[in-house]
């Protein structure tokens, strides 16, 4: 199965997520707050600054 450049399933730092993603660059693990709900709004990667992950799981 060839693996396309742009993946579908990323998202930027603003969104509102639950769950686990991981940093599409560097594979830095964040997850939501037991607080707030659990929303996890998307930051920039601490590591890498990168603007794009992807749901773990
Ligand atoms: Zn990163």
């Amino acid at each position: 199965m060839p693996s396309a450049p742009d993946q579908p399933h990323l998202l930027h730092i603003g969104d509102e997520v639950t769950g686990s993603f991981r940093c599409a660059e560097c594979d830095l693990l964040v997850t939501s707050p037991l607080e707030n709900d659990g929303v996890l709004v998307l930051p920039s990667c601490p590591l890498c600054h990168s603007e794009a992950w992807r749901r773990v799981g």
